[in-house]
């Protein structure tokens, strides 16, 4: 039996684990996630989730068959032996459009936010940042083809990364234009590439024929250099009017809510039915070359898929990469369950009463109880053990007076409160906001006995 997780997977741990980074804490996990819902339900998002297995068919049309998700790294599903014709999901969007059309969502408000986080699958080549099972947070506005819907989506992203602490990520932002200007640039590109095809990659010849605009997301250094030595002039150069405007629109709003962003002229989404607005979320800590997120519109996906054409816009970021910048920056996350009180009994008499105890404080806080009575010794050992805050005592002479001794672990102080009390104080003590592991709350004004 194999004591290995598959290649390109990750355990999410728990708090305390040995050498916990934040891409490996379940904990970190889910302050971006919470963080992601504060953020997005603020802004009218609202949660909606898909199977982690989609018709493999649905994915190649969302994703696009041209694409290296559909032609190299999708996972399949088999059942007893059987072909499912299932693959597992490489990507969030192409699930929501199927779900917004075949459960008549259009019915909703329009446009309709939706927002949801979970596992996607990708058989790439593993390296930092780049796994096979990664978490992604998406965000998907359907019914609108509006620039200031563009710009919101974007702001949401920023803001997103910005109540996580995160202070150095810069959108990159670019346009890939209107079908008829795609068309044109995608002819200038075959012109270009044609002659010196043979210098391209096997995959960018493939791409020459296919989807020439698909070359200059190359992961090739051949033919990134290529790419340089040609000169290929970016596709904000072929934007037609309607498209350019719109993207000045865009970048109007970006600018008079003061949304900083870098124009990125390069940005490629090389499948037909992305439109216009598209950019990507950097940051320095996790490489240049890796995006923390990327975004943009996709008003021909719905038609793509069969539906009719419906404009919509919308983004994922990678959560795996997003604690990876965090860890760069050295940002802390909080406990998910909050601050622990420890409840323990001195002698055998009084571990039914302790746990009561515990129970009671779980109405207000976290509480554990320790399974059988301890020395006071070993209490606050095992209350340190789990990044207790306070731990509770009781001895005989605790349960005589109906209180408990309670101690403040990083002050050091203690005193003795009556049962009745407890919640009461724990309440104002501790629980103002969730304290992240390294700063535990202010030392209550306790007395010392
Ligand atoms: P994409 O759907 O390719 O635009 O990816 C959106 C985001 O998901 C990227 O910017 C990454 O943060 C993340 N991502 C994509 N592929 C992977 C991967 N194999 N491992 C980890 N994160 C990924």
């Amino acid at each position: 039996m194999s004591l290995q997780r598959p290649k390109g997977t990750q355990d999410h741990l728990p708090d305390g684990s040995p050498k916990l980074r934040a891409d490996l804490s379940a904990s970190a996990f889910s302050h971006v996630t919470r963080t992601a819902a504060r953020v997005l339900e603020r802004g009218g998002a609202q949660w909606m989730e898909t199977p982690l297995f989609e018709y493999a068919d649905l994915v190649q049309r969302g994703v696009g068959s041209s694409t290296d998700i559909v032609r190299k790294e999708m996972f399949t599903v088999t059942y007893a032996g059987e072909h499912g014709g299932y693959i597992l999901r490489p990507e969030g969007t192409a699930g929501i459009v199927r779900a917004y059309l075949e459960n008549g969502l259009k019915q909703l408000p329009s446009p309709l936010k939706l927002w949801t986080h979970g596992p996607m699958f990708r058989a790439e080549n593993v390296q930092q940042g780049r796994l096979r099972q990664f978490h992604q947070v998406d965000y998907e506005v359907i019914g609108s083809a509006l620039s200031l819907v563009d710009a919101e989506a974007i702001w949401l992203m920023v803001q997103v990364v910005q109540e996580l602490g995160l202070t150095g990520a810069r959108i990159k932002l670019g346009s890939v234009g209107d079908p008829a200007d795609r068309e044109r640039y995608d002819a200038y590109l075959r012109q270009l590439f044609t002659p010196h095809a043979e210098r391209l990659s096997a995959d960018s010849q493939d791409r020459l024929t296919r989807n020439p605009m698909r070359i200059l997301d190359s992961k090739s250094k051949d033919d990134q250099a290529l790419i340089v030595e040609l000169g290929v002039e970016p596709m904000l150069n072929f934007l037609g009017e309607e498209a350019s405007a719109h993207f000045q629109e865009v970048r109007g709003h970006l600018e008079a809510w003061g949304v900083p962003y870098d124009l990125d002229p390069s940005i490629v989404r090389g499948l037909d039915y992305y439109r216009r607005t598209a950019w990507e979320l950097h940051h320095q800590g996790v490489g240049a070359k890796s995006a923390l997120g990327g975004g943009g519109r996709y008003d021909g996906l719905a038609k793509e898929l069969g539906g009719p054409e419906t404009p919509a816009v919308g983004w994922a970021f990678g959560i795996e990469r997003l604690l990876i910048a965090m860890d760069a920056e050295g940002l802390k996350w909080p406990l998910t369950a909050g601050p622990l009180v420890y409840v323990a009994a001195l002698d055998a008499e009084q571990v039914d009463p302790a746990a009561r105890v515990a129970l009671g404080i779980r109405a207000v806080a976290r509480a554990e109880f320790a399974y059988r009575a301890l020395k006071p010794g070993n209490v606050f050992r095992e209350a340190e053990r789990r990044t207790a805050v306070y731990a509770a005592l009781i001895g005989s002479e605790e349960a005589g007076r109906g209180s408990v001794m309670l101690k403040h672990l990083s002050s050091g102080v203690q005193r003795e409160v009556p049962v009745a009390e407890l919640n009461a104080l724990l309440l104002s003590d501790l629980f103002s906001e969730m304290p992240s592991p390294d700063s535990a709350p202010t030392p209550p004004a306790l007395e010392t006995r």
